[in-house]
């Protein structure tokens, strides 16, 4: 079970760890990406810093994610014609459903993923390192908008 605290902390140890400057602005970056469940993208994660850190730049936000993304600390879905999207609650492969209406992005509970990798890994011998998975549709508010 992931709670808030421990994403926050390991986010952070992890890059003290790798001796980066940690600023206000990039405690802020961290904090916005332990507790969103939305998949925000740079420009969401952008605006809610902004309002406490006005100097911030949406290259400090960039720049960030790159850091979290190449020690393994946020995971990046990245959309063909659309902007990424960032979580930093789970950064492990894990499924997504996706909206195409809003583009809400949630994190379906599939406890039927993990016998599909271990057959998979089995009848091919691979041994599996990542997965992407999508569920694309549309979601009950959307739906109900018509
Ligand atoms: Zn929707
Ligand atoms: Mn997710």
């Amino acid at each position: 079970m992931q709670n808030i605290p421990s994403r926050f902390d390991s986010m952070l140890r992890k890059l003290r760890e790798m001796g980066y400057r940690i600023t206000p602005q990039r405690l802020a970056i961290l904090k916005i990406l332990a507790e969103s469940k939305g998949h925000p993208g740079a420009e969401d994660i952008y605006a809610l810093v902004k309002t406490d850190f006005p100097t911030t730049t949406i290259a400090t936000v960039y720049k960030t994610l790159a850091v979290l993304k190449s020690i393994g600390e946020v995971l990046e879905l990245e959309f063909s014609g659309d902007y990424n999207r960032y979580d930093g609650k789970k950064p492990d492969s894990h499924p997504h459903l996706i909206c195409i209406k809003c583009k809400r992005i949630v994190d379906p509970d599939l406890t039927s993923l993990d016998e599909m990798a271990a057959k998979l890994a089995s009848q091919t011998g691979y041994k599996l390192i990542s997965h992407r998975l999508d569920f694309y549709g549309i979601c009950p508010e959307c739906q109900q908008k018509g």
